[in-house]
């Protein structure tokens, strides 16, 4: 007889095989117990086959991995404590002191200040490309470019690049593509095969994805994915994943976990409110210019038709408005405070409509020649009922005084 602290700790007792549930079962660690000493010296954390320590997989992490690699036609996944950090972690893995990057203009931001901040430090160089003129990604690929990133659409303008022959350009450069693949979210086409049907497959090297934002879909998880289809690589970015330590809690996994079989359901319902407010914007005289690829009007919408329209998915609940120069930042600000539906923050992707004005010059080398000059404003679209929205921006309109 053990004491009975003893025999809580060490419990005998084994609920039953079996048990089946719409969700799967939560499991934390960081001690993953082997069965002999042996074992321990045979189990291999890079192997999928077991367990070794809680950072290096766990019932709960290996599940979600092998979904996001369904969603978005990988083979291999790796989790990242947020998309921020995905991108960061392909950029260790691959690059080294001598090599370039090249980035779209039109990228996520803080993937721009990394390079600006940590990759310069480390005497890794970058070069930002017009993400609208392929030539001008094929003429900035040097001997130095290891790797290039791509985005469709872009952060915060909405341009939709020809990502196909983006990636055509960078395979026929032999350098490596990765793709930021959060607005597309494995729905809006699928990365790996952009071109289904094809002879030869036409894809991505490597899709991350923000799932802070559709996957999660309630605005409270941060996480990140990095999914390959080829696993040199994958094992390239494994071995730097685990040196550097990342890891993701088991409850945030299991919210994305949750997230997940409603995610066409709301990625669709997003879409279709959004496209409703964009057809309103572009009847306003308030606006000089609406941002939304599915907009013919909007830069790049026939690559968008050409990659989206008649795949599975459609577009993210996004869209920006150029303000018409007559507004100052001030009025737009105020419109921004008169909202009441659409609150003022970052990220998207969940219940909560948001809207954030930004300054664009300091995000771009200059201001791009397919967008009007003004103010620009973001427009995250929730789940909320779109006349309800429309209404929002009607009233913010005037009761900020923008409109008479
Ligand atoms: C939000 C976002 C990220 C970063 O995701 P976090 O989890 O917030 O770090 C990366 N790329 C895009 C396009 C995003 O919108």
């Amino acid at each position: 007889m053990t004491e009975l602290v003893t025999t809580l700790i060490h419990h005998s007792y084994q609920p039953p095989a079996g048990f089946g549930a719409p969700q799967p079962g939560v499991f934390k660690a960081s001690t993953v117990f082997f069965p002999s000493v042996t074992a321990m010296r045979e189990f291999d954390w890079k192997d999928k086959t077991a367990y070794t320590y809680g950072l290096h997989g766990t019932p709960t992490t290996y599940t979600l991995e092998e979904r996001l690699c369904t969603l978005e036609g990988g083979a291999q996944c790796l989790l990242a404590p947020s998309g921020l950090a995905a991108i960061a972690t392909v950029a260790l893995a691959l690059l080294r002191s001598g090599d370039e990057v090249l980035i779209p203009d039109n990228a996520y931001g803080p993937s721009k200040a990394l390079a600006e901040g940590e990759l310069k430090a480390w005497g890794i160089t970058h070069q930002y490309f017009d993400p609208m003129v392929p030539a001008d990604l094929a003429a900035k690929i040097t001997p130095k470019t290891r790797l290039v990133w791509l985005e469709a659409a872009g952060s915060v303008t909405l341009e939709f690049p020809d990502l196909c022959e983006q990636v055509r350009i960078c395979k026929a450069a032999g350098v490596w593509c990765a793709l930021d693949n959060t607005w597309g979210a494995g729905l809006a086409f699928k990365p790996f095969d952009l071109v289904p049907g094809a002879q030869a497959a036409l894809g991505v090297d490597i899709s991350i994805h923000a799932l802070t934002k559709y996957p999660s879909g309630g605005g409270d998880v941060l996480m990140g994915s990095i999914t390959t289809q080829d696993d040199k690589l994958h094992m390239m970015l494994k071995l730097c994943h685990m040196r550097l330590g990342l890891g993701v809690g088991a409850n945030d996994a299991e919210a994305v976990l949750r997230g997940l079989p409603s995610l066409a359901l709301r990625y669709s319902a997003h879409d279709a409110s959004t496209r409703l407010l964009a057809e309103w914007a572009l009847q306003r005289s308030e606006f000089a210019q609406v941002l939304h690829p599915a907009l013919a009007q909007s830069p790049g919408h026939a690559h968008w038709q050409a990659l989206c329209e008649n795949a599975a998915g459609g577009a993210a609940g996004l869209f920006s408005v150029v303000f018409a120069p007559r507004y100052s930042q001030v009025q737009v600000d105020a419109f921004c405070d008169a909202l009441k539906l659409f609150k003022i923050g970052y990220s998207w992707g969940g219940p909560v409509s948001l809207v954030v004005p930004y300054e664009l010059l300091k995000m771009r080398q200059s201001w791009p020649t397919h967008l009007k000059q003004g103010i620009l404003v973001r427009f995250s679209v929730g789940l909320e009922a779109a006349v309800d929205l429309q209404a929002d921006l009607e009233q913010a309109l005037f009761s900020s005084g923008l409109s008479a």
